[in-house]
């Protein structure tokens, strides 16, 4: 099988050939047909995230071992079982679910592996999609695709699920007020639709790029609105018509707290899902006047996934803009995306 390799934190993927996976006990192997290039393999591949304040969160340290395949957003057809991997419909094409956990500490029993404290992520803690062949522990993480095209459906591994366990958060707002979304890449696009088919309320956008604002107007959004303006915050308030209750910041930088922050309303929820990096701009004693939330979400559970699924199966999600590439092209792709020059999702498809 051919993979695209991260060999050494900071430098290019490496294309490699490896003997095809052979599956063991309950494992499944897919050949993978679409694997979707996402923000945090950026991450992955330069070896950790900016902490603010002079301060880094380096992988290699945090049991990231390499060489590592990438790619969390893989669908594919199997094309062998392990001996325990029990009955299931092999003719059936199949989006992963990829933020699995031990399967056995008190987090994923209770159906959130994804909060496991020692992950087997696949495409982070474990080899991933850029590559022709997929190993995966057990058939339990496959979800049908039903009749959606597989590079639709790859993204819907981590940015529909993201999306979709961050609206979660704040479920009970969404239908009455106007949900402040903050950054319109692929997983605020994303974002739009999962707003449209739970019947919410249309949602107010801020992004800094003016073609990522229209494709925000697009996907449905009430307003999208431009932070450098010097009355953003004002214009947030009008267009939601009123203080937002519920943020959620998919870029996650010192800019966007500080407005998102800014703009929210009294005992307001303030979602962070984007990783982009910085320190939390925010002066503590407002927090407390405020009467404000402020909390993170990472993915979703496999629970949340299925929910998901089930709503991309029966058509609720329109497909969010996609490119595909040669998995040869992966260094390319990541470069561009580094740049901010793909609008929606980048897949890896050689088919
Ligand atoms: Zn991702
Ligand atoms: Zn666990």
């Amino acid at each position: 099988m051919h993979c695209q390799c991260v060999h050494e934190f900071g430098q290019p993927l490496r294309a490699d050939h490896r003997p095809d996976l052979t599956p063991q006990g309950t494992e499944v192997v897919l050949s993978v047909t679409a694997a979707g290039v996402c923000h945090t393999d950026l991450h992955i591949r330069d070896g950790g995230y900016d902490l603010g304040h002079g301060r880094r969160l380096e992988f290699a340290k945090r049991g990231i071992e390499l060489p590592r395949v990438m790619g969390h957003e893989t669908v594919g057809e199997v094309v062998a079982k392990g001996p325990d991997a029990g009955k299931f419909d092999t003719g059936k094409i199949y989006v992963v679910y990829p933020w699995i956990g031990c399967g056995t500490c008190a987090t994923c029993v209770s159906g959130e592996e994804q909060l496991c404290l020692t992950p087997k992520f696949l495409g982070i803690h474990v080899d991933g999609g850029y590559a022709t062949q997929i190993r995966v522990p057990h058939p339990k993480y496959l979800y049908d695709i039903g009749s959606i095209p597989p590079e639709t459906a790859a993204p819907l591994a981590c940015s529909g699920l993201t999306a979709y366990g961050a609206l979660k958060k704040v479920e009970s707002t969404l239908k009455d007020h106007a949900l402040l979304v903050i950054g319109a890449g692929g997983l605020g696009l994303m974002c739009a639709q999962l707003l449209q088919a739970l019947d919410a309320k249309a949602p107010v956008f801020v992004d800094i790029d003016p073609v990522k604002r229209a494709s925000a107007l697009a996907a449905g959004a009430c307003a999208a609105i431009d932070p450098s303006a010097s009355d953003a915050v004002a214009q947030i308030h009008a267009a939601a018509g009123e203080a937002p209750v519920a943020a959620i910041d998919f870029v996650g930088a010192e800019a966007t707290a500080e407005l998102g922050f800014n703009a929210l309303g009294k005992s307001g929820t303030y979602v962070i899902v984007g990783l982009f990096g910085g320190a939390a701009p925010w002066a503590l004693p407002l927090i407390a006047l405020r009467s404000l939330t402020i909390r993170g979400s990472y993915a979703g559970s496999p629970g949340e996934f299925s929910e998901l699924m089930e709503l991309a199966r029966n058509r609720a999600i329109n497909p969010i803009p996609t490119t595909c590439y040669k998995l040869d092209e992966a260094e390319t792709v990541l470069n561009s995306l580094a740049a901010g020059k793909i609008v929606g999702r980048a897949i890896l498809a050689d088919a």
